[in-house]
C-alpha cells in the first residue's frame, strides 16, 4: 500500500517533471517561432515604411494633387500616400492581408501601438531609423494617444478578449448603425469602387485579423485591438456604458419618451468617458509648434475667408433678433399671401452705372446708400483666391485637413453609431419619413415626372382639344389639330413616345438634355405644356403646377423651391410671371421660389434682341428696382417676389470659356458677340442683389439670396467666384477637384444643394460622385432633384433621391436625417417655418440649436460636426477664432 502508494506519488512525480519540461520546450520553441514571425512582419513595414514616399511627396512635380477625379487606378482616394503590402510575397501574409496603413489616417494609431509595445521586447533589435515611423504626417497634430512607455505595462481588457472597437460593434448586431464596416464582412471586393468599402484603410477584420493572430503567437498580447483612444484604462466601461445606455433608451421607449429630453445623447455626452476622449480627439491642436510654411499655409486660408465676409450680404439684423414668431404666419391664418395691400413709395432714386445700379436717397443726391464693391476689385480678389487654390503647399495642407476630417467622422461612427441610432429610437413619433426636407435646387419646368406629364397631356386631349394653344406659321392651331400635326393620338402616347427621359446620350451633352425638354422631342409641345409666356399664357403650366404643389402638401414633409426663367430680353418678363403666378394662385405653404437667369447673351445677340451685356441687366435688375422703390408700380410683381426667395445663374457649365482678367470692360462695353464668363455673370448679378438687398432690407422686404448653378462642370473659377460672393450653391460636384476650395468651403460652411442622379446623367457617373466623401468630411450638403421630369421614376421624386444614395451609399437613418436638417437650413424658407420645422432654437450653432423630437437627428452626430468644426476654425485661426453662437443668416 505504502510502496504502492509511494510509487504511484513518484511516478505522478515523474510524470509532472516530464509535463513540465515538455511544456517548457513547447514554450520557448513557440517563443522562438512567434519571435521569427513578428521580426518578419517588423522589417517588411519597415521595409516598406522606407521605401514609400512621404505624405507630401503624394503632390506631383509640378506641385499638383493627382485629381481625385481621373483617379484611372487608383480611384477615388487611393492616391495619397497609402501603402499596400504586397499580398504573394511572405509567409505573414494571411495575417496582412489588405492590410493597408494610411500616411494620412490618424485616428488608427495602432500600428504605432503595436510597435511601440513590441519595442519594449525587442528594444536591441530596432533599426535606428525607427524614430521615424511615425506614421501621423507632419501637418497634422498629435492625437490623444496614451503611449505605451507611459503606461501601465499591464493593460490589459480585463481578461475579456473581446476588442474595444468590435465590442460597440456586437452590442447590437441588428443595428443599422454598422454603416459601411457593418458591410465589410460579407464583401470582400478589393477593386469596388464604391468609396466607403474601398477607402477604408484599417478595418475591424484587419484589426481582428492581426490581433488573433498575435494573441495565438503570444498570449501576452492582449490590447492590439483596442482602439488608440483609450489611453486612460477606461475601454472595458464602454461596453458597461453601451448597456446603460442601451437600457436607458429602452426604458424611453417604453415611456413613449415621457421626457422631452434627448436623454440617450446627453447621458452619452455628460457621462461616457470614451465619448469625450473620442469626439475631441484634437483639443491640443493648435499649441503644437509648427513651421513657417503651416504658418503661411494658415495665413493664406484665413484670407480666403475673411474675403468672403467682405462680399457675401448679409442682412444687418437676423430674422430672429426683429420680432417674436408670429404663430399667425406657421398656421396659415395669416393675411391672403396673393393679396396686394397698398404701400407708399419712397423718395430712393437710383441709376444704372457701369452695369450696377446705385441708389441714391433723393434725386439730386450724390451719396451712394449702398456702395458694392467694385469688379475690379473683385477680379483682383478672385485672380487671388486662384492662386491660392493652386499654390502646391496650400493644396498639400488642405488635402491632408480634408481627409483628416474624413477619418474623423469614420471614427465618430466607429465608437458612436449604435448610440446614434438608439437616440433615434428614443425621440417619439419621428422618423426619416415625417421630418422636413426641401428639395433645394429643383428647375420648375422639369418639377413633374414624365408619368404625371403624359396624363396631363392625354387629359387634355380629352377634355381641351378644342382649344386654341398655338400661334405657328400664321396659322392658330388647337390641340387636337396639333396632335394631327404630329400624326399623334391619346391612345399612341406613352413614356417612351414622350421621350423625355435622360439617357446615356445626354452624357456630357447639356444640349441634348435641353432638349429633352421637349416632349415628344417637338418644341411645339413644349411650348404649349411648359411655358408660362404662351398664347394661354401658361394656363397648362400652371395647372400642373397645381397638381404638383397639392401632392407636395399631401405628402407635407416634403418641401420645395422652383427655380423659374427670367431670360433677361426685355423688361415686361418680370410682369409676366407676375401675373401668372398671382393670377393662377400658385402660392403653396410647402413651396418658395427662385428666379434663374440663363446665361445666354450670345445667343440674344445673335439674333438681335440685345446689343450689349448692359441691355439683359437692365431688363433683369430695373423693374427689381422700380417695384422696391415704388411697389404699386407693379403690385402683382411686389406680391410675387414675397414668395421669391432666391436669384440663380443657370447654363451649360462646360462650355469654354475665357478667365476674366482684372480690368473688364464695362457692360455696355460688351458687345463684341461671345458670351461673358461665368463669374462676370456672377458678379454683375451679385452686386445688383446687393444693392437691391440693402434697399429691401432698409424697407422691411424680405431679401433675394444669390444662389447659383456652380461647379456642376467647367472651370474652378466659377466655384472661386461663388465661393466670394454666394450664399450657397447648386451641385458643386467640381469642388473634388480643387482640394483648397473644397476646405474653405467646409469651413464657410457654405451649402451645396446635391443632385447626384442628375449628375449621373449629364456629367458624373454616380459611383463617382464625391457626394458621400463630401459628407465623411462635414461639408454642408443636402440632396435635390434638379430635374424629375427628365431623371426620376417615382411619384416622390425627392424621396427617391435620398433612397438611391441611402442604398448606394449606405446612409443610415441618422445620416439621412441629417442631410435633410440641412436642406431646411439651406433653404429660403421664413425664419417662421424653419422654427416650426427645427425648434425654436434652430439659430444656434451645435446641439444647442438641435432638436431631436423635430430632426430626429441625434445631439451626438451635431455636437460631432459642431466640435469638429470649430477645432477646425481654431486649428485655421491659431486659436484666435471668434466663433458666433448663431447660424449664418
Ligand atoms: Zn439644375
Amino acid at each position: 500500500m505504502d510502496s504502492s502508494s509511494s510509487s504511484s506519488s513518484s511516478s505522478s512525480v515523474h510524470l509532472a517533471l516530464a509535463a513540465l519540461f515538455g511544456a517548457s520546450v513547447m514554450a520557448i520553441s513557440a517563443f522562438f517561432v512567434h519571435k521569427r514571425t513578428v521580426d518578419q512582419v517588423l522589417d517588411r513595414l519597415i521595409n516598406l515604411r522606407r521605401r514609400s514616399p512621404p505624405p507630401p511627396a503624394a503632390v506631383t512635380a509640378d506641385g499638383f494633387f493627382p485629381s481625385e477625379d481621373d483617379g484611372g487606378g487608383g480611384g477615388y482616394f487611393g492616391s495619397d500616400g497609402e501603402i499596400e503590402i504586397d499580398k504573394a510575397r511572405s509567409s505573414d501574409e494571411n495575417v496582412l492581408n489588405s492590410y493597408r496603413v494610411s500616411c494620412s489616417m490618424p485616428n488608427v494609431g495602432l500600428p504605432n501601438e503595436w510597435l511601440d509595445d513590441e519595442a519594449m521586447r525587442f528594444e536591441n533589435r530596432l533599426p535606428n531609423s525607427w524614430d521615424k515611423l511615425d506614421l501621423i504626417p507632419s501637418g497634422l497634430p498629435p492625437l490623444h494617444t496614451a503611449r505605451r512607455d507611459e503606461q501601465d505595462q499591464s493593460i490589459n481588457i480585463s481578461g475579456s478578449n473581446i476588442p474595444v472597437g468590435s465590442g460597440s460593434r456586437l452590442m447590437t448586431p441588428r443595428s443599422s448603425g454598422g454603416y459601411a464596416f457593418g458591410s465589410m464582412g460579407d464583401s470582400d471586393e478589393e477593386g469596388t469602387e464604391l468609396a466607403t468599402e474601398q477607402d477604408i484603410l484599417f478595418t475591424y477584420e484587419d484589426n481582428n485579423a492581426l490581433a488573433e493572430y498575435v494573441n495565438e503567437n503570444n498570449p501576452n498580447i492582449h490590447n492590439l485591438s483596442a482602439p488608440p483612444f483609450e489611453g486612460d484604462n477606461k475601454s472595458c466601461i464602454l461596453d458597461q456604458n453601451c448597456n446603460a445606455i442601451r437600457h436607458e433608451a429602452k426604458e424611453n421607449v417604453d415611456q413613449h419618451g415621457a421626457g422631452k429630453e434627448d436623454t440617450a445623447s446627453l447621458h452619452i455626452i455628460r457621462n461616457d468617458p470614451v465619448f469625450a476622449n473620442s469626439i475631441l480627439p484634437l483639443t491640443t491642436a493648435v499649441h503644437e509648434s509648427m513651421n513657417k510654411e503651416e504658418e503661411e499655409v494658415r495665413k493664406m486660408i484665413r484670407e480666403c475667408l475673411d474675403l468672403r465676409d467682405r462680399y457675401v450680404y448679409r442682412e444687418k439684423v437676423a430674422p430672429w433678433m426683429k420680432a417674436t414668431v408670429e404663430p399667425s404666419s406657421v398656421s396659415g391664418t395669416n393675411n391672403d399671401p396673393l393679396s396686394f395691400v397698398p404701400v407708399e413709395a419712397t423718395a430712393h432714386h437710383f441709376r444704372m452705372e457701369d452695369g450696377v445700379v446705385r441708389v441714391y436717397a433723393g434725386e439730386n443726391d450724390l451719396t451712394d446708400l449702398f456702395p458694392v464693391a467694385s469688379s475690379t476689385m473683385f477680379f483682383t480678389d478672385m485672380h487671388h483666391l486662384l492662386k491660392v487654390t493652386s499654390i502646391g503647399n496650400v493644396r498639400s495642407a488642405c488635402h491632408h485637413r480634408l481627409r483628416f476630417l474624413e477619418e474623423k467622422f469614420r471614427f465618430h461612427l466607429l465608437v458612436n453609431s449604435d448610440r446614434e441610432f438608439l437616440a433615434q429610437k428614443s425621440a417619439p413619433h419621428r422618423d426619416f419619413y415625417n421630418i422636413r426636407k426641401v428639395d433645394t435646387h429643383v428647375h420648375h419646368s422639369a418639377c413633374m415626372n414624365q408619368k404625371h406629364l403624359l396624363r396631363f397631356i392625354k387629359s387634355k386631349l380629352r377634355k381641351e382639344p378644342d382649344e386654341v394653344v398655338i400661334f405657328r406659321d400664321g396659322i392658330y392651331f388647337t390641340l387636337k389639330e396639333v396632335f394631327e400635326s404630329l400624326q399623334l393620338t391619346g391612345y399612341d402616347l406613352n413614356v417612351d413616345l414622350l421621350d423625355v427621359h435622360a439617357d446615356k446620350s445626354t452624357f456630357h451633352r447639356f444640349d441634348k438634355f435641353n432638349l429633352k425638354y421637349n416632349p415628344c422631342g417637338q418644341s411645339r409641345l413644349r411650348e404649349i405644356f411648359l411655358k408660362q409666356d404662351n398664347l394661354i399664357q401658361g394656363r397648362f403650366l400652371a395647372e400642373v403646377t397645381k397638381q404638383v404643389l397639392s401632392d407636395l402638401e399631401t405628402s407635407k414633409y416634403q418641401l420645395a423651391e422652383y427655380r423659374v426663367s427670367i431670360y433677361g430680353r426685355k423688361q415686361s418678363e418680370w410682369d409676366q410671371l407676375a401675373s401668372w403666378f398671382i393670377n393662377n394662385a400658385l402660392y403653396s405653404k410647402n413651396a418658395v421660389w427662385l428666379i434663374q437667369l440663363p446665361r445666354l447673351y450670345n445667343v440674344y445677340k445673335g439674333m438681335g434682341t440685345v446689343t450689349s451685356f448692359q441691355n439683359i441687366l437692365d431688363n433683369v435688375f430695373i423693374p427689381l428696382f422700380e417695384v422696391t422703390v415704388d411697389p404699386n408700380s407693379h403690385p402683382q410683381l411686389h406680391v410675387f417676389l414675397m414668395q421669391v426667395v432666391g436669384f440663380d445663374i443657370v447654363d451649360d457649365e462646360s462650355k469654354p470659356e475665357r478667365r476674366p482678367t482684372k480690368h473688364m470692360p464695362k457692360p455696355a462695353e460688351w458687345t463684341n458677340e461671345f458670351n461673358p464668363a461665368y463669374s462676370y455673370y456672377a458678379y454683375y448679378c451679385y452686386a445688383n442683389l446687393y444693392t437691391l438687398n440693402k434697399l429691401r432690407e432698409s424697407k422691411g422686404m424680405p431679401t433675394i439670396r444669390l444662389r447659383p448653378h456652380c461647379g456642376e462642370a467647367g472651370d474652378i473659377d466659377h466655384l472661386a467666384a461663388a465661393f466670394l460672393l454666394c450664399h450657397n450653391i447648386s451641385h458643386g460636384i467640381n469642388l473634388r477637384k480643387s482640394p483648397v476650395l473644397q476646405y474653405l468651403y467646409y469651413l464657410a460652411q457654405i451649402g451645396l444643394a446635391m443632385s447626384p442622379l442628375s449628375n449621373n446623367s449629364l456629367f458624373l457617373d454616380y459611383h463617382r460622385n464625391p457626394f458621400l466623401m463630401f459628407f465623411h468630411r462635414g461639408l454642408n450638403v443636402s440632396l435635390s432633384t434638379d430635374d424629375p421630369l427628365q431623371i426620376h421614376l417615382t411619384k416622390e421624386p425627392l424621396v427617391e433621391e435620398y433612397s438611391v444614395a441611402a442604398k448606394v451609399w449606405k446612409l443610415t437613418s441618422c445620416d439621412l436625417c441629417e442631410i435633410a436638417r440641412n436642406s431646411v437650413y439651406q433653404s429660403g424658407f421664413s425664419h417662421a417655418d424653419k422654427s416650426h420645422w427645427l425648434g425654436h432654437k434652430y439659430c444656434k450653432r451645435g446641439p444647442e440649436g438641435n432638436d431631436i423630437h423635430k430632426s430626429n437627428v441625434p445631439d451626438t452626430r451635431i455636437s460631432f460636426r459642431h466640435e469638429t468644426w470649430k477645432e477646425e476654425m481654431q486649428y485655421v485661426y491659431l486659436g484666435k477664432a471668434r466663433l458666433p453662437q448663431e447660424i449664418d443668416i
